[in-house]
């Protein structure tokens, strides 16, 4: 892609009505690592979104919001009370990348790597848009399909509205590199709710390994009001994931992104059960 002219806007408002305005030519650039990816050679005018704001984590009670411009460094700094973000944005790129890349950024445009969908649809997080007006959009209908194509018509994401875990809710990441500053082959994220000795009812999201990020449906049933037992974790890791389609990346088989998905899914539950019997904070 090629940037023919740079418009820097001050306001969220102001950088909206300049790309409705430049329609199709429009490009909102957040840290600017995606342009590496978008191999389309079309000519854009670049809107940098560095001046609007939008940056940092805020807790309201009820959810943590995150700016959409807020760094995935910051994220995996921040620390309060049942915050469980963090442990994705960790996992996520090299430091060099995680000081530059934004929350937004992440999941406006999603390549199959991007670790932010998979966690986001676990934690049931809300996106929270600038359209005519505010607008919020649940993670399961924005990541049905590539927000993107959603964006195209100028809206831009303003902030994560991300529910803070209840009590007895956990929280579990799991991701597969073949490095450490490799891009995700596996990317499993669980949370659990717990009643008692039971799972009154499981999120579990994977991607990578998938076209694109999506629920494992068939899992979360196996979960729903079974005992939180190593055999009820075994069952649902093994015949959950057994109907999906995974798709190796890199060097690895059809097949062992299967077997490699039951293996993920497994240790995300662990660490979401872990989280939510062990952690009161
Ligand atoms: C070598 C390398 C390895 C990587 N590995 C991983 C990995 O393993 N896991 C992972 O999750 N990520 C990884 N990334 C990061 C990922 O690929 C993207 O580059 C990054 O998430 C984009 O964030 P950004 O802030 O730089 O967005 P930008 O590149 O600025 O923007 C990306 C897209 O989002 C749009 N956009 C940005 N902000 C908004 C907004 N607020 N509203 C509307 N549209 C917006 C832009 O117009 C653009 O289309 C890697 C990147 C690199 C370079």
């Amino acid at each position: 892609m090629k940037i023919k002219a740079v418009r820097r806007p001050e306001t969220p408002e102001q950088a909206r009505d300049w790309a409705r305005e430049l329609g199709e030519q429009a490009l909102y650039v957040a840290g600017g690592t995606g342009l590496h990816f978008m191999t389309d050679p079309a000519e854009m005018v670049a809107i940098p979104l560095d001046r609007i704001g939008l940056r940092g984590v805020e807790c309201s009670g009820r959810h943590y919001r995150i700016g959409a411009l807020t760094p995935l460094a910051d994220v995996m700094n921040y620390r309060a009370e049942r915050w469980a973000f963090h442990e994705t944005g960790r996992r996520t790129a090299t430091h060099q990348i995680r000081n530059i890349s934004t929350v937004g950024g992440n999941i406006c445009r999603v390549f199959p790597w991007c670790d932010l969908p998979v966690a986001l649809l676990a934690l049931e997080a809300t996106m929270v848009l600038l359209g005519d007006d505010g607008y919020a959009v649940p993670a399961d209908d924005y990541f049905a399909s590539q927000p993107a194509r959603r964006l195209a018509n100028g809206d831009l994401l303003l902030a994560v509205d991300v529910p803070v875990l209840e009590a007895h809710m956990g929280f579990g990441y799991r991701k597969e590199v073949i490095c450490h500053s490799g891009f995700s082959l596996m990317t499993v994220a669980a949370r659990l709710r717990l009643e008692g000795d039971r799972i009154r009812d499981a999120r579990v999201a994977a991607g990578a390994a998938l076209p694109f990020p999506a629920r494992l449906k068939q899992v979360e049933a196996l979960l729903a009001d079974q005992p939180a037992t190593p055999d009820t974790f075994a069952r649902a890791a093994t015949e959950g994931v057994r109907e999906v389609a995974w798709k190796g990346r890199e060097d690895w088989s059809d097949a062992y992104a299967a077997h490699a998905a039951a293996i993920a899914v497994r240790d995300a539950l662990d660490r979401a059960l872990t989280f939510a019997r062990r952690r009161d904070w």
